[in-house]
């Protein structure tokens, strides 16, 4: 995870943070290296914090197309 931004001016300390975006990542299913990227979005993740004050971590995460025919997966997201 690499993170992009730390916004430490409101309430809640927003960090921006993404998986390395080059790399190809392997199926959750089958273990096959890809880089078909289907689609990118960004979950929220809200269990912490720091200080006392509650942090959210945006993390844009990759959906990528399994390149195996035959898994069953047909897709699945970068860890
Ligand atoms: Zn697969």
């Amino acid at each position: 995870m690499l993170v992009a931004s730390v916004d430490v001016s409101g309430p809640v300390v927003v960090i921006q943070a993404r998986t390395r975006s080059r790399d190809p990542a392997g199926c959750t299913g089958c273990g096959a290296l890809s880089e078909w990227v289907h689609s990118r979005y960004v979950r929220h993740l809200t269990d912490a914090t720091v200080g006392g004050r509650p942090v959210r971590i945006d993390l844009s995460v990759r959906r990528l197309y399994c390149e195996d025919p035959a898994c069953p997966k047909v897709t699945f997201v970068s860890r």
